[in-house]
């Protein structure tokens, strides 16, 4: 088996072929440890799968509870951090650098063998998948993974993406050190009334170190995303006029694609699978994709294992799952991308205190896609139903449509 990328996505599916008695190659164009930009907090659905695998992280990360939301006239809502059934209250934050360094190295701890490389194109012949690297490499595989983040040039390479139907954010952070008590998300108005189109946030680091950023979402044309980076020292201002920060400098800026919603992306072919950000698996309401990374990881190698006929359609199986939430956000997300008074108007209702301290605990299980595995309760209720509300609003939208279609492809 050939996985590119070692990211959460590819390093997980390499330890799981390994462990699973396959010969692996795990192949990056990077050395770790590597940076990527991200807001470095893992989710409690994340923080499940990885521990369900791994040791404990604990040293290496630091507890994320409860979360605010701050709308543009200060009202805060107060997401809290429950235990669910098959999540814990909370997730961790850890920067990049370390948590995927140590997930790399878990792959190779288990058998995977390292590969420092770029992928360079595939083609099939005689049955097997032949990779090829910079270099004038070769590989040969009877599987490749592509878990090659959102930009996948495995899925570009083999027409699995339709840059048209794509849903594409793009987001940038920074180090500020700044010790954040409870970590927040932004809905920052770039003038009054008019929302930035996507949101920003201030997460606390395990190391002092706040991790604040900004991003933005683009829809199906990945113009316009280098206004998330001009515009993250205005946000960083709005966060110090707010009280929220102090003075210290932002360092260490990075901006990386997201790719959300699962739309534009046929994320399994013969014997292709992609996976993370490959699969353009984040969440289009908030941009969370480390769980589905890992989530999906998990499932692709467990399909290739335990059925090499048809890992693909087991895969998709797996998929269609994610698909109902994925695909209804990601047209609530398309339709609110070109309203930023609307949403302006929006997120001052639903931020409004008197409102927000009934909503907090559903809207943090429904946008954190995390309603399925909550406890039974009013809350659970609440989210199911807006979640039942946009899946019927959106069940005739075109992209909703064309995922289905994708899925039932293998
Ligand atoms: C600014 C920002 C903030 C975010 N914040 C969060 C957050 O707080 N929490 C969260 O859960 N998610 C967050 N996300 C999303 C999250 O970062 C991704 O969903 C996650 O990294 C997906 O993991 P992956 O393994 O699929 O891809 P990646 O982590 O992108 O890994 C892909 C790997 O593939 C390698 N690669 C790429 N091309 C090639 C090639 N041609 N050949 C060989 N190797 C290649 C890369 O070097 C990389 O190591 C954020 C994203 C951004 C951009």
């Amino acid at each position: 088996m050939v996985v590119i990328g070692a990211g959460p996505a590819g390093s997980v599916a390499a330890k799981v072929l390994a462990e699973g008695g396959a010969k692996v190659a795990l192949v990056d164009k990077a050395r770790f440890p590597r940076d990527k930009a991200c807001g470095d907090v893992v989710g409690p659905r994340a923080v499940s799968l990885l521990s369900d695998r791994y040791g404990s992280f604990a040293a290496w990360t630091k507890p994320v509870g409860d979360m605010d939301v701050v709308g543009p006239g200060g009202g805060r809502v107060r997401l809290p951090a429950r235990p669910g059934r098959d999540f814990p209250a909370g997730g961790w934050a850890v920067p990049r650098t370390i948590l995927d360094k140590l997930l790399y190295d878990e792959a190779v701890g288990s058998g995977a063998e390292p590969l420092h490389g770029r992928f360079g194109g595939m083609v099939s012949a005689g049955g097997l998948q032949v990779v090829n690297l910079d270099g004038g490499r070769r590989l040969s595989a009877e599987f490749v993974i592509g878990a090659d983040g959102a930009t996948s040039a495995v899925a570009s390479s083999n027409g699995m993406v339709d840059p048209a139907r794509v849903l594409w954010g793009f987001a940038t952070r920074c180090y500020l050190e700044q010790e954040v008590p409870v970590p927040l998300i932004s809905f920052w108005e770039e003038a009054p009334g008019r929302s930035f189109p996507g949101y920003g946030w201030l997460f606390p680091g395990p190391d002092g170190y706040a991790n604040a950023g900004l991003g933005i979402g683009t829809g199906h044309s990945r113009e316009g995303a280098s206004r998330a980076v001009h515009r993250l020292d205005s946000f960083l201002d709005h966060l110090r006029r707010a009280g929220h920060v102090g003075a210290a400098a932002p360092a260490r800026r990075m901006g990386g694609w997201l790719k959300m919603g699962m739309v534009g992306t046929r994320p399994a072919r013969g014997r292709i699978l992609l996976v993370g950000d490959a699969a353009g698996l984040v969440n289009p309401l908030q941009g969370e994709g480390i769980a589905q990374a890992v989530g999906s990881a998990v499932a692709a190698s467990e399909a290739i294992l335990s059925d090499t006929g048809n890992a693909a359609g087991t895969y998709m199986a797996w998929l269609r799952k994610e698909a109902a939430f994925q695909g209804s956000t990601a047209v609530l997300h398309q339709a609110l991308l070109p309203h930023p008074r609307v949403v302006s108007a929006l997120s001052r209702v639903l931020t409004w205190n008197a409102l927000g301290s009934r909503l907090g605990e559903p809207w943090g299980l429904y946008w954190n896609d995390l309603t399925g595995g909550a406890h039974p309760g009013p809350a659970r209720t609440m989210a199911a139903t807006a979640g039942t509300a946009v899946r019927v609003l959106t069940s005739t939208s075109a992209a909703r449509r064309s995922l289905a279609k994708e899925l039932r492809w293998a």
